[in-house]
């Protein structure tokens, strides 16, 4: 998903950056320390992804021990509404571009009203196809806000106001009559697997491939990831940071900028999805280089790490997977 805004954001930030782009040392395909695995870890045969990586979600990392190191894999499962509707969100978003990609193929009449009902048409559809999953979310909710019906209210209007802004960003760029065709084709975003794939090179200890959720290939490459809430959270731009030296590694290009299509979900107004455009730099790459070693750390010691704190059972430990792992007795 894209937002008119956020190109505009795109082309000013090379210019208004300049000076904190200019300042990044740590790239992907610089083999020097912190960028490349240091040598007492690379004995530890296994490799992280760079999700595992980053998104921590046991306080502990005694999930990753339990499935690196120890060889317990557990299936994922939604358990949350939020995790069951982050699942629905990002299979809505990607359909509804495969959606309109089809369609941009043969424009002729897709104005804003055509849009409209196209992105109706499409809802419609997918609430048939994912029922058992919307109904798994209706069971899940808590509160009032979370409805599919109010999810699904907010997704479609973030889809129509997004269609109509790709028509104008290309009409204007051509300069023509305002007719608001949404020509996905003259995006450069790319959600495709085979242009998504990133193959790190090994220096970085990183998982043979690893996707990042679109890339924006123009200006410049721009990794990008979707993500959906309460609130924007500081592991989300981590996963970008790794994403970005990933694709450094593997072709030798810098990618200066990260985007997060962030879509809050508890919201008490009507709100759309935001995005947030950031400079991935040397903090933020040092973050992530950090918690990849301090992983791999751990992951070489023969001791369990405790559990998780008291505070954050409520929070974490009683949605884990491994709950029953570290909770036998319930
Ligand atoms: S149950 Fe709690 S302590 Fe155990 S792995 Fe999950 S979050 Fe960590």
């Amino acid at each position: 998903m894209y937002q008119l805004g956020a190109k505009w954001k795109l082309w000013e930030l090379q210019n208004v950056f300049q000076k904190e782009v200019s300042s990044i040392t740590l790239r992907g395909y610089s083999k020097e320390s912190p960028v490349s695995l240091p040598a007492d870890f690379y004995a530890f045969e296994k490799r992280l992804s760079v999700e595992k990586i980053a998104s921590k979600y046991c306080p502990t990392r005694r999930d990753v021990y339990f499935e690196i190191k120890r060889g317990i894999k557990q299936k994922s499962v939604n358990r949350t509404w939020g995790q069951t509707a982050g699942y629905l969100i990002e299979e809505y978003c990607k359909g509804l571009l495969e959606y309109f990609h089809k369609l941009a193929k043969n424009p002729e009449g897709l104005y804003y009203q055509r849009i409209q009902e196209l992105v109706d048409e499409y809802s419609q559809s997918f609430w048939t196809t994912h029922a058992r999953k919307i109904q798994d979310l209706r069971k899940k909710a808590s509160n009032s806000e979370e409805t599919p019906e109010r999810l699904f209210f907010l997704l479609q209007q973030t889809a129509k106001y997004e269609l109509v802004l790709l028509g104008a960003d290309y009409e204007f760029s051509q300069n023509s009559g305002l007719e608001f065709v949404p020509l996905i084709d003259s995006i450069p975003i790319k959600f495709d697997p085979e242009t998504l794939t990133i193959a790190p090179d090994e220096h970085l200890g990183l998982g043979k491939t690893t996707t990042p959720d679109f890339i924006i290939m123009s200006p410049m490459p721009v990794m990008g990831d979707l993500k959906s809430g309460n609130s924007l959270k500081s592991f989300h731009l981590n996963t970008i940071a790794g994403f970005a030296l990933a694709y450094e590694s593997q072709h030798k290009v810098n990618v200066d900028f990260g985007i997060i299509y962030f879509l809050e979900t508890h919201s008490k107004q009507m709100n759309f999805a935001q995005s947030y455009v950031f400079v991935i730099d040397d903090l933020l790459r040092k973050q992530f280089l950090s918690t990849r070693d301090q992983l791999y750390k751990m992951l070489q010691s023969d001791d369990d790490p405790p559990l998780a704190d008291a505070k954050d059972y409520e929070t974490h430990c009683l949605f884990c997977k491994y709950h029953a792992k570290c909770y036998p007795e319930g």
